[in-house]
């Protein structure tokens, strides 16, 4: 069903009785030619680029719960491609231009939201780093803007601007073209469109193993629903990527930590971009229904408790209200966590694994949301071909062997 405001229209005249559901509820096939572990943004983006781009329908995603329920249901919705090597530049930034483009092409408004994103500087270091930050992002062709003061303030108006605050602003930077974009929306456009090309998204349906044959080559996988037959398998797993590395044998370096964020009851229209404090480790935006959204930083323990600890609630409350003192008015209406999977130079891995079939797509850690479109993009490439995508290359599992790291995580000096 194609969606206009013609189909709007129609549903009211009709008593809202026009509408089908949005995917189908198939039973696992005995065979496919591809499977996809985990309907998250990845999984579910791969699925439809194995149809879209490369013809590949006899397809299935296989997610344990349901879909959207991990973290791409639980981020913070922040996008942008202000990343400082030239590697992780191209890969962000032509995931924000899918993003862009997204919602017309999937003929579902994943509300979009380019209203810039703020980095604030607190002190004279954090000036130059931004500038030699924002620097290199011009040289890899994406916009940068240094910020003033007085640029930033005008921009965020109730942020502390005072000189003698705790963590004084001293000016900041900009990426325009960075912003928001709904969370579930970008899960389920995806898999209402992968589903009309007729994939299958095949949920409460948890992989407890992986099946070879000659040459220790896939062939199947061992479901909560019995097995299924095919010759490749994409992972896109987030937190539970190291859990399903070790059912295929293999072993990954990655450390899956809690990350949580929250939301204050929702207010009037207040803050009109998305505001990041790298110092504090605050970050902030404001959601469509007026909800303040906060971002917190990592539980540094590893974990699998969806929760995230208390310490570091309060903590990231204590750094907002130091910027934001206005919102020490708010009451706090929601808390949760997501599992991330974490990795040394905070780049993900997207590549061949040791076993032959079985392909992965991780290590996107705090920051994949922003990457779910070229995250399926270059899964789906490497599923269909047996060969990475140009983008793909430098961000294979063997650069922790070689040592050929893109260490975003030293270089910028920020999480999310
Ligand atoms: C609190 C929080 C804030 C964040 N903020 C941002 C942000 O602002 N911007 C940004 O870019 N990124 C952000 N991220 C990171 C981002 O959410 C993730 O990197 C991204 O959503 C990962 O998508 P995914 O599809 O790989 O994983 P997920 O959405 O987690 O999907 C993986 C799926 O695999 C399933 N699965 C696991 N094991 C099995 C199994 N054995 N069998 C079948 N299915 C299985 C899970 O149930 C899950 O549904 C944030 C994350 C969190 C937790």
């Amino acid at each position: 069903m194609k969606y206009s405001a013609l189909a709007l229209l129609r549903g009211a005249l009709t008593g809202q009785r026009s509408w089908a559901p949005v995917w189908r509820s198939p039973e696992p096939k005995r065979a496919y030619d591809a499977l996809i572990v985990g309907a998250g943004g990845h999984g579910l983006a791969t699925a439809y680029y194995l149809a879209r781009n490369h013809g590949l329908t006899r397809v299935a995603v296989l997610e344990r719960g349901w879909l959207g329920g991990g973290n791409t249901g639980r981020n913070t919705t922040i996008v942008r491609s202000n990343y400082l090597f030239p590697e992780s530049a191209r890969l962000y930034d032509f995931s924000l231009r899918l993003y862009e483009s997204l919602a017309r092409e999937l003929n579902f408004n994943i509300m979009l939201s380019q209203r810039g994103l703020v980095l604030l500087a607190h002190s004279r270091h954090d000036l130059d780093a931004m500038a030699r930050w924002a620097n290199a992002m011009q040289m890899n062709g994406i916009d940068a803007q240094l910020l003033s003061r007085e640029e930033v303030a005008a921009r965020a108006p109730l942020l502390e601007m005072s000189p003698a605050a705790r963590f004084p602003i001293l000016g900041g930077f900009l990426q325009r073209r960075a912003g928001t974009a709904r969370h579930d929306a970008v899960a389920w456009g995806y898999a209402r469109a992968a589903d009309s090309l007729g994939v299958d998204i095949i949920q409460n349906c948890e992989v407890t193993g992986f099946l070879t044959g000659a040459g220790g080559r896939i062939s199947g996988v061992q479901t909560s629903r019995g097995r299924i037959d095919t010759e490749r398998v994409g992972i896109a797993a987030a937190g539970h990527s190291s859990v399903l590395a070790q059912l295929a044998g293999f072993r990954l370096p990655v450390t899956s930590y809690a990350l949580q964020a929250m939301v204050s009851e929702p207010v009037k229209p207040a803050l009109d971009t998305v505001v990041l404090s790298p110092g504090t480790g605050a970050y902030v935006s404001q959601s469509d229904k007026g909800e303040m959204v906060l971002g917190a930083s990592l539980d540094l323990f590893p974990s699998y408790a969806q929760r995230g600890s208390f310490a570091v609630t309060q903590s990231i409350i204590a750094a907002t209200l130091a910027i934001f003192p206005a919102f020490s008015r708010l009451r706090l209406l929601r808390q949760w966590a997501g599992i991330v999977d974490v990795v040394h130079d905070s780049s993900p891995i997207i590549g061949a694994t040791p076993v032959p079939g079985l392909y992965i797509n991780c290590g996107w850690g705090t920051g994949g949301f922003k990457g779910i479109p070229v995250g399926g993009w270059t899964l789906a490439h490497v599923l269909a071909t047996g060969r990475n995508h140009e983008l793909a290359e430098p961000f294979q599992l063997e650069r922790f062997h070689t040592g050929r790291l893109i260490d975003e995580a030293a270089a910028a000096g920020i999480a999310h």
